[in-house]
């Protein structure tokens, strides 16, 4: 099966990936055991899939694209592999059991939502590797203080340990991208996981919070916060969000998630 039988579709993000080095780095990275439970987002022409399929005994994929998907159901039998033609940002993982190790090289159009979606299914993941644009994985991984931290690093950071594997430069593709891409992966935090009492909440306050970089926190989050509140739980209201670690978002959140109760 080669590209040059389909004509890649932009809308879709397709970049296949050709290059044999970076296809086996990525699946040594993962390294799945043959009872693993995996999960392949985008199989696209099948790259990283067939040698999943040489390791593992079931795989099941998720595709958007009606040919492609028709494509791998003609190849392998439904049993060693399960073909979801779904849009995987809608798609419900829970479905597909625990202990799920996702693997994807993610369309860029669409990478932080399905990231945001796929976050939500934490209980049920062991792990994911995802290819990503370069800088959004800088941004993942981000620290404080530094020009990359923002809403991105600071929500994947309070459910997963994120690391950078390597990046995977333009000529490894065809139709080559005109951006570097890298693997990054994500391990759920489990029991080291901070408790965020009210979710919807400490969301608004990371959003606002980065809503204008350079603005005080004072300012960004004045419609959640009075100055009292942040000098409370040791939060200079002059201290910019790009300053502020993990555990201290959460902190707040908590602390004002506490005071909307008694409010009641
Ligand atoms: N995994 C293949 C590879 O590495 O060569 C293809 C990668 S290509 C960058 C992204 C793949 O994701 C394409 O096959 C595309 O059709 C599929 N895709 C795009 N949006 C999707 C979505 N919302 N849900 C599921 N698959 C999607």
């Amino acid at each position: 099966m080669t590209s040059a039988r389909h004509p890649p579709r932009k809308r879709f993000g397709q970049n296949f990936l050709v290059d044999r080095h970076f296809i086996d780095r990525i699946i040594a990275a993962v390294d799945p055991a043959p009872e693993d439970n995996v999960v392949e987002i985008g199989p696209g022409l099948g790259a990283l899939t067939r040698p999943l399929l040489d390791r593992v005994k079931r795989l099941t994929v998720i595709e958007i694209d009606r040919d492609l998907a028709a494509r791998l159901s003609a190849e392998f039998t439904s049993d060693r592999l399960r073909v979801h033609n779904v849009d995987a940002l809608t798609f419900d993982f829970a479905t597909l059991g625990s202990a799920l190790r996702v693997i994807g090289n993610l369309p860029y159009n669409i990478s932080s939502p399905m990231l945001f979606h796929l976050a939500q299914f934490e209980p049920n993941l062991r792990d994911m590797t995802v290819m990503l644009q370069r800088e959004v994985v800088q941004r993942m991984a981000a620290a404080p203080a530094t020009a990359d931290y923002g809403r991105l690093s600071v929500m994947l950071q309070t459910r997963f340990r994120i690391e950078r594997l390597f990046i995977v430069p333009p000529g490894a593709f065809r139709p080559t991208p005109l951006v570097d891409s890298a693997i990054a992966r994500l391990t759920p935090l489990g029991r080291a996981r901070l408790q965020i009492d009210d979710e919807a909440l400490f969301a608004r306050v990371v959003t606002a919070a980065f809503g204008q970089r350079r603005k005080t926190l004072r300012n960004a989050l004045k419609l959640l916060a009075t100055e009292a509140e942040l000098e409370r739980e040791g939060i200079a209201p002059g201290a910019r969000g790009e300053t502020l670690p993990v555990s201290d978002f959460v902190r707040l959140a908590n602390a004002l998630a506490r005071t909307v109760r008694q409010s009641r």
